[in-house]
């Protein structure tokens, strides 16, 4: 076994880990990032493309939490964690949650100002852009069918950043934040998983974990001043109860449930990005936007039907997929003896169904709306509809045993706040009962954000280590 020495361990190198451990090397601390998966050059995959799946997803894209409905969930896995495979949207933390969450859970220095301050740091490095001209054919028909219903949308900006000559590019973590925390002096091990914190009297005496870089099966212990786990909100709960810590870690798991709608029209749609628009007129408990839609993604969605659709596939250029999200629903991440990998229940009650029911009805309306001709909605059996007046179909058919349910958004296994009967982990992130470990990823934030949550995800990381190194 091999010993490392470091001032700051910082577990994953996503959203959150990437984050803090620039801002903690820019001050002159001595930082290890630790990441689980291998270092993938950005931009040598298609985005959005089965290469990508294969490479930077963890299981390869195939993990479920167990529950009724079942619901399958993605996370990354490589160095950059989830922001190498996400869509790059970007939005704020709405204001109407903040301070819900101040309050219930006694967050300090969580007011407005603050939490600005934080973003705009943010979005003073990353580039934070909307489109230079029109919206892409399936960005423009979410306006188009709000417009039509007279429902407010708008386009989301985006972490992109434009060449001159138009082309884009996202701004991953390991674009930005990991190659900034190099520069500053951090050192980063990829393909090594932290198994266990050596815990005693409070405090992390080690870490340790196995390195597989180079076909390689070595054991290592990293022995540090102050730890940063922040592994994601399923990966970080489980270590944590690895390590000994229960009470409440793990627990109050929150997603976006996802209900998916292949929509076919009479014109070709775009394949390559995601559509920026979203529909805001039930925001934050319902949102309405729009899904990778390359060849295999536009054939998913219309075999979850599991009704013909060969006709559909064959016009797949016409095709693109959108999706409901709510907030809703509640689970929580298990650590089982012997087994090496968490185990996710989640449960959705009858009223975040029927949330989900609306949602989806509300989506059939506006891409009808918008011109689509045939919806197949992501639900066993259908129905596939043609004529919006039987929208009203969907509702009996988005059951719990019909209803293909997704999501690509996890938070709140270790809730922040001095509210010690909710939280986990201070106001800052320091795990409560404990000296040097802090939590400083998705996993703090007490709840589903109802946006896309990297933007609060990178303020609170920024605002917490800001808070540390002070
Ligand atoms: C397909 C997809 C699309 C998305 N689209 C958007 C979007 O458009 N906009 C948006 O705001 N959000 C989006 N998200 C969500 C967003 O990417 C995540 O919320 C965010 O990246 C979470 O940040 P994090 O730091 O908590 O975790 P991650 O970014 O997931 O990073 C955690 C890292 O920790 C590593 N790790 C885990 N366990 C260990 C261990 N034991 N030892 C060492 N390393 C470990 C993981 O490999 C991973 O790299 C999307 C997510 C997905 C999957």
């Amino acid at each position: 076994m091999s010993t490392i020495r470091a001032e700051l361990l910082v577990i994953g190198s996503g959203a959150g880990g990437a984050v803090t451990a620039a801002l903690a090397a820019e001050a002159g601390r001595d930082v290890l990032i630790v990441e689980e998966g291998p270092w993938a050059t950005p931009g040598d995959v298609e985005p959005f493309s089965m290469a990508e799946m294969m490479s930077r997803y963890r299981n390869h894209g195939l993990t479920a939490a167990l529950g009724n409905p079942g619901i399958s969930y993605a996370e990354g896995r490589c160095v950059g964690g989830s922001t190498e495979i996400n869509s790059g949207l970007y939005r704020r933390l709405p204001e109407e949650l903040r301070s819900v969450w101040a309050s219930a859970y006694r967050i300090d220095e969580f007011d407005a100002p603050t939490l600005d301050k934080a973003a705009e740091e943010v979005e003073s490095f990353l580039d934070i852009t909307h489109l230079p001209g029109d919206p892409p054919p399936a960005s423009a028909a979410i306006a188009r069918g709000a417009d039509a219903l007279g429902w407010r949308s708008t386009e989301f900006a985006r972490a992109f950043s434009y060449e001159s000559d138009g082309h884009a590019t996202k701004q991953t973590m390991a674009r930005t934040y990991v190659p900034r925390a190099i520069a500053a002096g951090a050192r980063l091990l990829a393909d090594t998983r932290i198994d266990r914190l050596v815990v005693r009297d409070g405090r992390c005496r080690a870490a340790t974990g196995i390195r597989t870089a180079d076909g390689t099966n070595e054991k290592i212990r990293i022995e540090a001043d102050d730890v940063f786990v922040c592994a994601g909100a399923v990966h970080t709960p489980f270590l944590l109860q690895r390590s000994g810590f229960r009470g409440g870690i793990g627990s109050g798991l929150r997603f976006h449930p996802t209900i998916k709608v292949a929509a076919r029209f009479t014109i070709p749609m775009d394949h390559g990005d995601v559509p920026m628009h979203r529909v805001m007129e039930f925001g934050p408990h319902l949102t309405i936007g729009g899904s990778a839609s390359r060849r295999a993604h536009v054939a998913l969605a219309l075999a979850d039907a599991a009704l013909p659709y060969d006709d559909a596939l064959a016009d797949w250029d016409n095709v693109a997929v959108y999706y409901a999200a709510i907030k809703g629903g509640n689970g929580r991440v298990v650590s089982l003896p012997g087994i090496g990998s968490p185990i996710v229940f989640y449960s959705m009650g009858d009223a975040d169904m029927s949330r989900l029911a609306r949602g989806t009805i509300h989506l059939g309306s506006t891409l009808f709306a918008a011109g689509a001709t045939e919806l197949y909605p992501s639900i066993v059996g259908g129905p596939i509809l043609k004529d919006p007046d039987r929208l009203v179909d969907w509702w009996d058919a988005i059951s719990r045993s019909r209803a293909n349910v997704m999501t690509v958004h996890l938070t709140s296994t270790v809730r922040m706040g001095e509210n010690t009967d909710l939280a986990c982990a201070d106001s800052f992130g320091r795990l409560h009962g404990t000296e040097n470990i802090r939590v400083n990823d998705a996993s703090l934030l007490p709840d589903a954000p109802g946006v896309n949550p990297q933007a609060a995800i990178m303020m609170l990381a920024t605002r917490n280590i800001r808070a540390f190194l002070n």
